[in-house]
């Protein structure tokens, strides 16, 4: 079996910025698993991912345009500190989600001022190329339920309530 569109795809992965630094690592956890041709994951490692087999390793180097995308300045907002009622002592780092009209967005909080937060609407890893140590671990069948849900299930896929 192969990665190929309607398969799951279960893999070890390590993450690692431009300068080699390692950010994240499946290593300690169990594989992350995927549905294949969902755009589950970001572009540059899908595209990497096809056709491969179960016990191949590779390293791929992805541009942010197909990772998570380049930074938009304009995402960062000056947002009223009472607008952030009751979540607590707010510390810059920290990871918010704020209600906007378009739903609610997550936002990592720049600076706090008295009145207002300085919050970047941006992804955390936008304008990053992105380095991805790869092992394939597993790669079966999607189910129906998965077909029709766009997702993969189980370890290290999605899990419903
Ligand atoms: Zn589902």
């Amino acid at each position: 079996m192969i990665a190929e569109k309607n398969m799951v795809v279960s893999f070890h992965y390590t993450l690692s910025d431009a300068d080699g630094v390692e950010m994240e690592s499946s290593r300690e956890k169990e594989p992350m698993s995927y549905l294949h041709g969902a755009s589950n994951i970001i572009p540059g490692l899908e595209q990497a991912m096809e056709g491969r087999a179960v016990g191949d390793s590779f390293s791929v180097t992805v541009d942010p345009e197909n990772a998570y995308g380049i930074r938009n300045d304009n995402n960062v907002q000056r947002v009223p500190l009472k607008r952030l009622k009751g979540i607590g002592k707010i510390l810059p780092g920290q990871i918010l989600n704020l209600q906007t009209q378009q739903g609610p967005v997550q936002v990592t909080v720049l600076k706090v001022g008295r009145f207002n937060v300085d919050v970047d609407g941006n992804h955390p890893l936008a304008g990053k190329q992105l380095t991805f140590d790869v092992e394939i671990t597993g790669i079966r069948e999607a189910t129906e339920d998965e077909s029709k849900h766009g997702h993969a299930h189980g370890p290290g896929g999605h899990q419903h309530d």
